[in-house]
C-alpha cells in the first residue's frame, strides 16, 4: 500500500495558494468550489491542440476530448467551452517532459483571458506509491487504473478557475465534485464520473452567470430571493379588474457575484388575498409568466378593498431559498 496518496497537482507557482486555499475553505465544508481568481469571458470558446513531441497517444487523444465534452455539457453556467482544435495555441501534452509536480498525475496552467496548458504524466511513471496505471491503456480496465476522462475533466475544471472541493470528514460528498484533490482508482465510486459535480457547476454559476434566466440554480447553492408585488391599479370602481405584478430575483447579495439581482423565471409564483385587514390569507392561484424574464401576473375583478401578497415556495430540485412578498392593498371605490 501506498503511504502518501497521488494527488492532481497543480503546478510550483500556485502551491502555496492552493495551500491557502484549502485551509481557507476547510471552515466551510460542503458549498461550491473555492476557486482561483481570474476569469476567461463568459463562454469564451478555448480551444487545444497536442503538444509538439509530447502527443498523447491516440487511445488517450478521445477520452481527453470527452473530457472537453463532458465540460460543455455539464457547465449549467456560461462558463469557457473547450474543444480541439488542429494548429491551436494552448497545448494538451502528454509524457516524461510534464511539468506536473512531484505527486501529480496530470496538471495544468491558467492564463485568463489568453492561455491555458495541461500534461499528463506517462503510463509507468514511477511514483514513491507505486506505477501510474491510465485505465485507457487496457483493452480490459484493471482495479487501482486512473480513467483518462475524469483526470483530464478535474484539469480542465481548474482551467476554468475551480480549485479542490472542499469534502466533509469521511467524503460523504465526494460525488458533488469532480475537481477533487485525490482521485479515486477504479473501481471507487466517482473514478469515472465524466460530467462535473454539482458544487463545480455551483462555482461556475456564481463566477459566470447562469445559461438563461430560467435555468436552475445548482442545489449546492442556497441562495436568497426576493420578491415584490404591484397592482395596478392600485384602486378600481366596484366590479372592475386590476392586475397584480410580482417580480421574483435572486438577492443582492455580494458573494453571489453574478447571480445577484439575476431574473428568475418560469417558477411557480402563487398569489393570495384576504379582505384587506383580515390576518388569514387565501391562495386565488399559480401566477402566470409575466411580459418580461423573472414577473408574473394576474388580473382580477374586485368587489371590496382587498390586500394581495405574492408567495415563491422553496422549489425542490434547485439551490433557491422562498420568499414572500410585502402585502399591496387595492382600493374599490363605489
Ligand atoms: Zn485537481
Amino acid at each position: 500500500m501506498s503511504h502518501v496518496k497521488p494527488v492532481r497537482w497543480v503546478g510550483c507557482l500556485l502551491v502555496a495558494l492552493l495551500l491557502l486555499l484549502t485551509v481557507a475553505s476547510s471552515a466551510t465544508a460542503h458549498g461550491p468550489d473555492p476557486i482561483f481568481s481570474g476569469r476567461w469571458n463568459q463562454n469564451q470558446d478555448l480551444r487545444y491542440a497536442w503538444r509538439s513531441g509530447a502527443v498523447p497517444p491516440s487511445a488517450y487523444q478521445g477520452p481527453i476530448n470527452a473530457a472537453a465534452a463532458d465540460v460543455n455539457a455539464s457547465r449549467g453556467s456560461q462558463a469557457a467551452t473547450f474543444a480541439y482544435s488542429s494548429g491551436a495555441s494552448n497545448l494538451v501534452g502528454y509524457g516524461t517532459g510534464a511539468t506536473c509536480g512531484t505527486l501529480g498525475l496530470a496538471c495544468f496552467t491558467r492564463n485568463p483571458t489568453s492561455s491555458f496548458t495541461v500534461w499528463m504524466r506517462e503510463q509507468g511513471h514511477r511514483f514513491d506509491w507505486g506505477s501510474l496505471r491510465w485505465c485507457q491503456a487496457y483493452s480490459s480496465w484493471p482495479d487501482g487504473c486512473y480513467d483518462v476522462e475524469n483526470v483530464i475533466l478535474d484539469e480542465f475544471g481548474h482551467v476554468e478557475i475551480l480549485t479542490h472541493h472542499s469534502n466533509l470528514s469521511g467524503e460523504s460528498d465526494y460525488l458533488d465534485a469532480v475537481v477533487q484533490e485525490l482521485s479515486r482508482t477504479k473501481p471507487k465510486a466517482g473514478y469515472n464520473a465524466h460530467g462535473l459535480g454539482r458544487c463545480d457547476v455551483a462555482a461556475l454559476q456564481v463566477q459566470y452567470d447562469m445559461p438563461g434566466w430560467g435555468a436552475k440554480y445548482s442545489t449546492c447553492l442556497s441562495l436568497a430571493t426576493t420578491l415584490t408585488l404591484a397592482g395596478s391599479p392600485t384602486a378600481v370602481s366596484k366590479g372592475a379588474s386590476t392586475t397584480l405584478t410580482a417580480t421574483l430575483k435572486v438577492a443582492d447579495v455580494a458573494s453571489y457575484s453574478r447571480l445577484a439581482l439575476n431574473p428568475v423565471a418560469l417558477r411557480t409564483v402563487v398569489l393570495q388575498r384576504r379582505p384587506s385587514g383580515a390576518t388569514t390569507w387565501t391562495t386565488v392561484g399559480t401566477m402566470s409568466n409575466g411580459p418580461t424574464s423573472g414577473t408574473y401576473t394576474q388580473t382580477l375583478s374586485l368587489t371590496a378593498r382587498t390586500d394581495f401578497r405574492a408567495v415563491f415556495a422553496t422549489p425542490s430540485g434547485e439551490g433557491l431559498l422562498g420568499s414572500t412578498s410585502p402585502s399591496v392593498t387595492v382600493s374599490v371605490g363605489s
